[in-house]
């Protein structure tokens, strides 16, 4: 597949929206929630260029089931959460599409009265938002188009691509086997 973002962009990206972040917080401890399973890439390289003292921790989202490149229902698991309460929290996610799932999670996280929270996305797309909320960070801007790689699927499969690519037609036939 054609990269949409090669892996040094990727790489640039990550850093810049690092320093932003750090510049957010200034040094204070945070709590990075990451959204499984597409962040998966994007909070590993981003925490490494992270010097204040982090928590890591996970919640699973789910909206698109089996072979689909368009969302179905949500489904959240948030029972690994450590104690969030007094903490700055930072929500880390693939991509915000359509907004439904960042939503859903900040409205979640704020019942546990963190200190703050806000949120970072590796990629927004374009012209697709169907919520008032923006996250906090975002390192890339897309078209609007189903790409894969650096920790999104497609149908469980490409979320080890060193790069992200747009899904092509013959990627989405093997994978759909
Ligand atoms: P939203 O709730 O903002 O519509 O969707 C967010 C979630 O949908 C993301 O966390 C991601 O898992 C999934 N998603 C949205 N667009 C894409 C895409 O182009 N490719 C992949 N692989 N996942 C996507
Ligand atoms: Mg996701």
């Amino acid at each position: 597949m054609t990269p949409l973002l090669t892996e040094s962009e990727l790489r640039e990206g990550v850093r810049r929206t690092a320093a932003a972040i750090a510049e957010t917080y200034a040094g204070s401890p945070v709590t990075i929630v990451g959204v499984l399973t597409g962040s998966l890439v994007f909070v590993a390289d981003l925490i490494r260029h992270l010097e204040m003292p982090l928590r890591i921790a996970f919640v699973q989202a789910r909206s698109y089931w089996g072979p689909a490149t368009q969302p179905g229902s949500l489904y959240l698991d948030v029972s690994r959460l450590p104690q969030l309460r007094g903490q700055h929290v930072l929500l880390v996610d693939d991509i915000f599409d359509t907004g439904r799932t960042m939503e859903a999670l900040v409205r979640e996280l704020t019942r546990h009265e963190p200190q703050s929270l806000r949120s970072a996305v590796l990629l927004r797309k374009q012209g697709r938002q169907e919520v008032a909320l923006a996250p906090d960070f975002v390192a890339f801007d897309i078209p609007d188009a189903f790409v894969v790689g650096y920790g999104l699927d497609f149908n469980d499969l490409y979320r080890n691509l060193p790069y992200l690519a747009v899904l092509n037609q013959a990627a989405a036939e093997d994978a759909s086997r």
